[in-house]
């Protein structure tokens, strides 16, 4: 399974699951607007790779991503049930045993704290010693932010805001200094992708790596996008009519590339036009959740 399989879902579908999740953060009136300064950010043309974190940002704030319990219920062919295939724990796949699971190579808050160390490392190695100085100024207070508990999560620390992309806004309160304010948020950003890296992206290698042992090919688990497709095929028969020259593989080939651009559209929508050729990270934070 890889990253693109985000992409499965109809925009009515994330339409929706973006509104209840719009409705509990306002329920819990939690601050995650902001204002934006454009002029803070480097404009720039939107890579592939920019895709998709946006993709996998919105997917996992919605917990939408592709688990097991998420495939078992979008009825993929090849997934029997919903349970976790890499602890063999009898638990059911969801999105909280993704973070949570035993097979993970390390548990949370050992993450997080390693992230910091990493990070510190990481400005180092670019030569960024002033940026350390700030660090090492607030690096126990992101910790302590992170391990206390969350007041939106019940039983559960702040990580777990983290992990789903809620930046709480203790953070903007740590400094009123813009250049430590920068470090903070770069930090944020350091520790989510390394729960992404450590977590998701190995649960998925992991996985795949199972399916395969198990005899589930990758085109096993697109079963049902497939359908969608035959149907998106009927509607712009017309259009392919004038291709029917065309060589079979060659308009295979047009057609995914179509969906892709289809599924690009509909997820950039989402994200409002604000957003467009600015990095994510940059604005992720200030990004308002709702539509
Ligand atoms: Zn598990």
């Amino acid at each position: 399974m890889d990253d693109t399989n985000y992409l499965d879902s109809s925009g009515d579908k994330i339409q929706a699951s973006i509104n209840i999740t719009t409705q509990f953060y306002h329920y819990h009136d939690v601050n995650i607007n902001g204002k934006i300064n454009r002029t803070t950010f480097n404009k720039r043309q939107c890579s592939s790779e920019d895709t998709k974190e946006r993709s996998y940002r919105i997917k996992n704030l919605l917990k939408d991503l592709p688990t097991y319990e998420t495939l078992y219920k979008r009825e993929i062919d090849a997934i029997e049930n919903s349970m976790c295939i890499r602890c063999g724990k009898n638990e059911e796949e969801t999105w909280d045993h993704v973070w949570i699971c035993n097979d993970n190579e390390a548990n949370l808050d050992e993450i997080v704290r390693e992230s910091i160390s990493k990070f510190e490392e990481y400005l180092n190695k670019n030569g960024r010693s002033e940026d350390v100085t700030i660090l090492r100024d607030h690096n126990i207070n992101i910790v302590t932010i992170l391990e206390e508990r969350s007041n939106i999560l019940l039983g559960k620390s702040r990580i777990w805001e983290m992990l789903r992309g809620v930046f709480n806004d203790r953070f903007n309160h740590l400094t009123k200094v813009k250049e430590e304010k920068a470090i903070i948020k770069e930090c944020w950003n350091f520790i989510y992708n390394e729960f992404k890296n450590r977590i998701w992206l190995i649960r998925c290698e992991e996985v795949a790596r199972l399916e395969k042992l198990i005899g589930i090919q990758k085109q096993d688990l697109r079963k049902k996008r497939r359908k969608e497709q035959d149907k998106r095929k009927e509607d712009f028969k017309d259009e392919n009519i004038e291709n029917k020259k065309t060589n079979k593989i060659d308009k295979k080939k047009q057609k995914k590339e179509f969906d892709k651009k289809i599924n690009i559209v509909t997820r950039d929508r989402l994200i409002g036009s604000v957003t467009d050729r600015n990095n994510i990270e940059n604005i992720w934070d200030l990004m308002p959740k709702i539509y």
